[in-house]
């Protein structure tokens, strides 16, 4: 059993460690990046782009194959018989869906593993990758999954019933999500107890505890806390620059967050969905760096960095104006690595999801690859993977 205690709540303050806002109802993000700029008159799309974008919107054209999809499922379930060794396992399942194996412990980010990220089935943003495999019975048992706001592409009904619906799972899995999500988990039929709100800055420290602890004796579970032989990690919600919605009538009604994940070994971030800096449509390169950018990524890196690992997501990106609010450009994102203080990211929310901007979605690891070169940043440093490759971090010692 997974045990989760709260621990003590940290001093908020907007220039270290800035706490959430919520206003009638409404959570807003209180930056300067994040107030949205008007369209460029020269800039706007063209009816071609439009046209297209409507026209793929009820299809799934069999494009963008390049992305390989090989899942390592027999690194995933043979993990465990060396966590002598590993102190992190990270496999990206595309998009924003991060399978991470840490001191035992298996936690599942942002599972949109169906086809369609929409309300309905027949239109919409679709995956035109695969999964990389066939049932959840194949994976590991589940201890966490992680939502990091509730858009489609990121909270799929289908994708949560299927983990739930899974033998190994029902009893066994947590969600941990941003405020006021909850209920959308209990209105799917999840027991409550099996679900954990996180406000940005909540940290909690899990430990795995034997089912024979009976949780209402305090002296059991404190013992059962101190045992250095119970499996330990914190798991901690940060702010991110993003929005909520699923309907027309509920944007903002939740949260947004990014996680930190840590153990004595390792430390991992998930930037999950963000914007970095609000960009009007055209801007001459060198004046970028003068605009606003969001301050909580160094807040992040001062508080639990430096981290090990880090996913942080590029694009989509056009029209810019639009989508730099709440998404990255490859520049913003090697501006987040920089910022949080991560050691290597791996880049997600790319190369998976069509129809979700205008963007080819498979070109960009190519800007990522030329923005680091301009930065004289190693490539190594900021890699892309494919859907299923298995990356270890090795213990140090
Ligand atoms: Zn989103």
């Amino acid at each position: 059993m997974n045990y989760l205690k709260k621990l003590p709540e940290r001093k908020k303050s907007p220039e270290n460690c800035c706490s959430s806002v919520k206003e009638e109802n409404k959570y807003m993000n209180p930056w300067q990046s994040a107030i949205q700029r008007e369209a460029s008159k020269n800039n706007s799309l063209g009816f071609g782009a439009i046209f297209d974008f409507l026209k793929t919107t009820f299809t799934t054209p069999e494009r963008n194959q390049k992305l390989k999809v090989d899942l390592d499922i027999k690194a995933i379930s043979d993990y465990c018989e060396d966590d002598k060794n590993i102190a992190l396992q990270y496999t990206w399942l595309g998009h924003a869906a991060v399978l991470l194996q840490i001191n035992t412990f298996t936690i599942l980010f942002d599972p949109f593993l169906s086809k369609r990220a929409s309300p309905i089935y027949i239109a919409g943003p679709y995956r035109c990758r695969d999964r990389g495999f066939q049932k959840f019975s194949e994976l590991p048992p589940i201890d966490f999954v992680i939502l990091s706001h509730n858009h489609y592409d990121h909270l799929d009904k289908y994708t949560i019933k299927e983990i739930f619906a899974e033998e190994q799972n029902k009893n066994r899995t947590q969600v941990l999500c941003p405020l006021d999500l909850k209920k959308w988990f209990v209105g799917l039929g999840i027991p409550e107890k099996q679900v954990t709100e996180f406000d940005w800055w909540d940290d909690y420290e899990v430990t795995r505890i034997p089912e024979s602890v009976d949780v209402n004796d305090e002296a059991a579970i404190n013992e059962a806390l101190n045992s250095p032989s119970n499996r330990k990690i914190t798991i901690c919600a940060v702010p991110s620059q993003h929005f909520s919605a699923r309907t027309l009538f509920d944007r903002n009604e939740s949260l947004w967050a990014g996680w930190v994940v840590k153990s004595s070994d390792v430390k991992y971030y998930f930037a999950g969905d963000t914007g970095y800096r609000s960009l009007p449509d055209e801007i001459p390169e060198e004046k970028i760096d003068k605009l606003p950018y969001c301050p909580i990524f160094k807040q992040i890196g001062n508080i639990h960095g430096p981290f090990d690992l880090a996913s942080i997501p590029i694009g989509p990106f056009t029209p810019q104006h639009m989508m730099s609010v709440v998404h990255t450009t490859t520049r913003d994102a090697v501006d987040i690595h920089i910022d949080c203080n991560s050691n290597r990211s791996i880049p997600i929310h790319w190369g998976t999801v069509e129809n979700l901007g205008v963007d080819d979605v498979e070109e960009v690891p190519d800007l990522l690859h030329k923005e680091l070169d301009r930065r004289e940043i190693p490539q190594e440093e900021f890699h892309e993977v494919y859907i299923g490759e298995v990356v270890k971090l090795y213990k140090k010692n």
